[in-house]
């Protein structure tokens, strides 16, 4: 019995590790972890190598998709695994396909699969999510260009964390950036050291207090 499946495309990979022949690179079943941003939540993970891709097409399998999903499950956990394993992987992947169309570019996010290109409007398995068109899909994206739309702030705020301010000027979502240990305990008084601050604030203070100001290793950049 044939099923519509997904295996890694052919055309660019804003970001691969597999190095698969597109015919064996079958997607596998999310494993989406609560660390979304990772990747875990906006990339495929091959069933061949288990490492991660972008960009997937769909096709028509000549197996069925429970005999699919049997197959990623035991090559996972290299034995054969019961239906309590077998049955919620084949639920989610058969939602997921649903509306695939053969020949058609897909990435993955929060649970769901989408068209490249085309709008997206959801409420996925961590946040919700509005995009003119899925980041990761578009050309020319690559692992830097995607630390800002679907970095660890993104997922924050579509799950509708409380946003990060900054402590001193309010700023919302500042840049997060690091200084050494010793900086921060010389700069910020103890009672405000689990908080954010932005640049500009923290370097306000150094100069205040007449200090170097450290160089700074930025985490990523934010974008609004
Ligand atoms: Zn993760
Ligand atoms: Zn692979
Ligand atoms: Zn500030």
């Amino acid at each position: 019995m044939r099923c519509l499946y997904l295996k890694k495309a052919t055309g660019p990979q804003p970001i691969s590790f597999c190095d698969c022949l597109p015919d064996e690179a079958l997607i596998a079943s999310p494993g989406q972890l609560n660390c979304p941003w990772c990747g875990c939540g906006w990339l495929f993970s091959c069933t061949h190598c288990r490492k991660a891709f972008t960009v997937a097409t769909a096709i028509e399998s000549p197996f069925s998709l429970r005999e699919l999903v049997t197959a990623d499950v035991e090559r996972y956990y290299k034995s054969t695994q019961a239906e309590d394993v077998v049955l919620p992987r084949l639920n989610r992947m058969a939602f997921m396909l649903k509306h695939v169309v053969p020949g058609r570019n897909y990435v993955y996010l929060d649970g769901a699969v989408h068209e490249v290109g085309v709008e997206i409007n959801f409420a996925g398995e961590y946040g919700s999510h509005s995009f003119r068109q899925a980041p990761h899909g578009e050309p020319g994206a690559t692992y830097e260009s995607l630390r800002g739309p679907l970095g660890r702030d993104y997922w924050l705020r579509a799950a509708g964390k409380p946003p990060n301010t900054c402590y001193s000027c309010g700023e919302l979502w500042p840049e997060m950036f690091m200084v050494p240990n010793e900086d921060w305990k010389k700069y910020i008084p103890a009672s405000k050291r689990d908080k954010m601050i932005c640049w500009g604030c923290f370097q306000q203070i150094v100069n205040h207090v007449g200090g170097r100001l450290p160089k700074p290793r930025w985490i990523h950049k934010v974008a609004q």
